[in-house]
């Protein structure tokens, strides 16, 4: 994953040592010695990522954070503050004005890329959400404000862990702002994390008798979990199994003693990313449901159909079961259109729709084929179950008259549908199509508002 670091210090071979490292591993890295030409670069979206340092002349970095997170054009950039090992109050200072997260002087290599790579994820899903949410027209409101609002806050955290004093302090810190469980049996926590929605899982690497790292991989793995974020906790001479925990899909880590604010300011990336990737997937949903979806009547679009028309063909034949088409078309459509104009004819469609829908099963596929022409299919059903259904809609359609908006007289609507089953012979769907077709055109022919059943 490459992403473009800006490295902000006013000591030329910290910067340097930053570069270096970061440039290693295929990061792009921008650099400023100043607070002001930081904000400049920022402001230019030239950068995804900030390591900040926090003592530097003119602006420290709690001021060039605080400035990063309240411009709208850069509030969802990630900052890592990078303070000095003996002033833990930097680091409560930092969360106060915005940072996402902090290394400490002199910057440890695996540190380094695990705090990077694990905000450059976070910054990809929100740049995603936002450009999605920008480009949608689903009314999300405001996608800048949306996309950066998320405070990462009432999370839902598991502790695993078997030290009451680990846990306990864990625990403790993170009940501030999270909904927090321990669970003290690591044998029990693959199923607590699977039946249970939780956003962020925190393992420890010191268990008795069993490896933290065979849960994160078995979470990172599992349908149901895959979506969790997880955070180790290690001891500071676990290093070479926080890197392979890494590699094998954890989140982040955390070392012994753990620092406090640390633990609060990654376990909130964590759940912030979590969330934003969660309505990444809902929007991908939605756009995939618009793209199969008519926008007027809500039923199946031609497209939906088409594809899925084929696999209940296929799937018939393979079970040797019944299938029947209705094809349905509005008589005399052209003259509520001609009447009552345009808008009053898609209220029609709508409520045609509607009234199909309430006499369908969810293993109905019902689709606007054309204009005001609907399909429906209907699996396991002989052209004479077909046939009723048929009869059924149209008695729903004809016999009670259709409401609109601005009522100037009644609207009566009657329907013709054609009814086809599936036979031996045919070698596709189309072939079913066509003799609902047919008879559709027959009941046109002998009078409208009518069923026919094509002929076996
Ligand atoms: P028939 O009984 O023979 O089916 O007569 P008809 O008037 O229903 O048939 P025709 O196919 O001649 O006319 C269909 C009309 O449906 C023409 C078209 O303007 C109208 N139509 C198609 N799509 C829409 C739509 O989305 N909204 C509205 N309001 N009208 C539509
Ligand atoms: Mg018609
Ligand atoms: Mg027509």
């Amino acid at each position: 994953m490459s992403a473009r670091v800006l490295v902000v210090d006013d000591i030329p071979t910290n910067v340097k040592l930053l570069e270096t490292k970061l440039s290693a591993e295929y990061f792009d890295v921008l650099t400023a010695s100043n607070g002001h030409d930081a904000l400049a670069l920022c402001e230019q979206g030239l950068c995804d990522l900030v390591l900040l340092d926090v003592m530097m002349p003119d602006m420290d970095g709690f001021e060039v954070c605080r400035r990063i997170k309240n411009s709208p054009t850069t509030a969802h950039l990630p900052v890592v503050m990078v303070t000095a090992l003996d002033q833990p109050s930097d680091r409560l200072k930092g969360l106060d004005v915005g940072a996402d997260d902090f290394l400490t002087k002199p910057v440890d290599d695996t540190a380094l890329f695990a705090r990077v790579r694990s905000l450059v994820r976070l910054k990809a899903v929100t740049d995603e959400l936002r450009a999605r949410l920008m480009a949608s027209r689903h009314g999300f409101g405001d996608p800048l404000a949306s996309a950066t609002a998320e405070t990462g806050q009432n999370g839902h955290i598991l502790i695993v862990d078997d030290r009451p004093s680990s846990y306990e302090r864990l625990s403790a810190a993170l009940s501030q702002y999270h909904r927090v469980e321990v669970e003290a049996d690591p044998h029990h926590a693959m199923i607590r994390a699977a039946e249970n929605d939780y956003d962020v899982v925190l393992i420890s690497l010191a268990l008795q008798e069993f490896d933290g790292l065979r849960l994160c991989s078995q979470l990172r793995s599992l349908e149901r979990t895959r979506h969790v974020a997880v955070v180790l906790i290690a001891d500071i001479d676990d290093r070479s199994r926080v890197l392979r925990g890494l590699d094998i899909g954890a989140h982040d880590f955390l070392v012994r003693p753990v620092d406090r604010n640390e633990l609060v300011a990654r376990v909130r990336t964590q759940v912030r990313r979590k969330r934003f990737a969660e309505r990444l997937r809902d929007s991908v949903q939605l756009t995939m449901d618009a793209a199969v979806t008519d926008a007027l009547t809500g039923l199946h679009n031609r497209r939906y159909l088409d594809v899925h028309l084929a696999n209940l063909f296929e799937d018939s034949i393979r079970r040797g079961a019944d299938l029947s088409v209705l094809l349905l078309d509005i008589d005399r459509f052209k003259s509520v259109n001609d009447r009552f104009g345009h808008d009053v004819g898609d209220e029609v469609l709508r409520e045609f729709a509607t009234r199909i829908r309430t006499l369908t099963r969810g293993v109905d596929l019902v689709a606007r084929y054309g204009g005001e022409e609907v399909v429906v299919i209907v699996p396991d059903a002989s052209l004479d179950e077909a046939r009723l259904v048929a009869e059924r809609i149209r008695e729903r359609i004809g016999s009670a008259p259709f409401s609109y908006a601005n009522r100037t007289a009644q609207l009566d609507v009657t329907v013709s549908i054609g009814v086809a089953a599936r036979e031996g012979g045919d070698s596709g769907a189309f072939d079913v199509l066509k003799r609902a077709d047919i008879a559709l055109y027959r009941a046109k022919d002998e009078g409208r508002n009518r069923v026919i059943a094509a002929a076996a």
